[in-house]
């Protein structure tokens, strides 16, 4: 399978955009302001949208994306997500005020997108793999996500702080290659991040300590302007691990 990094900073400005991760050019994780990246051919191939949570830097361009490709398909974009950030989304974004009620609109019938429920551990078959819920701890209901292509796997954590059944979960994922992470505060942010739902590099040491075999680690959603010094921090503190940046355009084959 192959991943393209369309966004995976925490922040917009210059070429900053927000997550977005292409999955085989039908599938998106998140659709942050990565995804306006995207001409209107590939918008239109998006068959499905799976969201970590509902915060608006993962989910913001995803009112325009059914929007610009509604009417060139045959099928009702899928988004899947958990109970609480559908309705979060339905009456907050495609409530007929702030967006059109995509759900029902322009027809009943032909729906420009539709909603499904997932549940952590749940997993949904996609052509050359699947992709699993992963546990996650955040301000707002969230998970994160496994995409397993049968020989490896890359794990995405969405915007977590430290969470248990997270690592447990990494630690069964026997075929991990890839871990991508995020890390929003500094060190010496560790109460705001705790109370926002969000790790730091001391935190991540703490997880990293629960993988039992060698991973690709990439960490994302760093504070916009902050990111050397929060390298710098991580590098510090992982032990026998490497863990890099990942950038926008990076693609990962696996
Ligand atoms: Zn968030
Ligand atoms: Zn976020």
């Amino acid at each position: 399978m192959r991943l393209s990094i369309l966004g995976c900073s925490g922040g917009i400005s210059g070429d900053l955009r927000t997550t977005c991760l292409l999955l085989d050019e039908d599938t998106l994780i998140d659709c942050g302001t990565g995804a306006g990246d995207l001409g209107l051919a590939r918008m239109i191939g998006i068959d499905r949208v799976f969201l970590t949570h509902s915060h608006l830097d993962h989910v913001a361009l995803l009112p325009m994306l059914a929007d610009s490709a509604g009417s060139f398909r045959n099928e009702p974009l899928t988004v899947y997500a958990l109970p609480e950030t559908i309705a979060v989304l339905k009456a907050h974004v495609f409530n007929s005020h702030l967006w059109p009620d995509y759900t029902v609109q322009p027809t009943p019938e032909r729906p420009y997108l539709r909603f499904m429920a997932i549940r952590v551990g749940q997993s949904i078959l996609l052509k050359d793999g699947k992709i699993t819920a992963l546990p996650a701890e955040h301000a707002v209901p969230a998970v994160g996500y496994l995409v397993d292509s049968g020989q490896s796997s890359f794990a995405f954590s969405g915007d977590t702080t430290y969470c248990e059944a997270f690592w447990e979960s990494l630690e069964k994922a026997e075929n991990l290659r890839h871990l991508m992470i995020e890390a929003t505060f500094l060190e010496s942010s560790r109460e705001r991040a705790k109370i926002s739902g969000h790790m730091t590099p001391g935190l991540l040491a703490k997880g990293f300590e629960r993988l039992g075999r060698p991973v690709d680690i990439l960490i994302t959603h760093m504070e916009a302007g902050r990111e050397e010094e929060t390298m710098q921090e991580i590098l510090a503190l992982s032990g026998r691990f490497t863990p890099k940046a990942v950038s926008r355009g990076q693609v990962f084959e696996f």
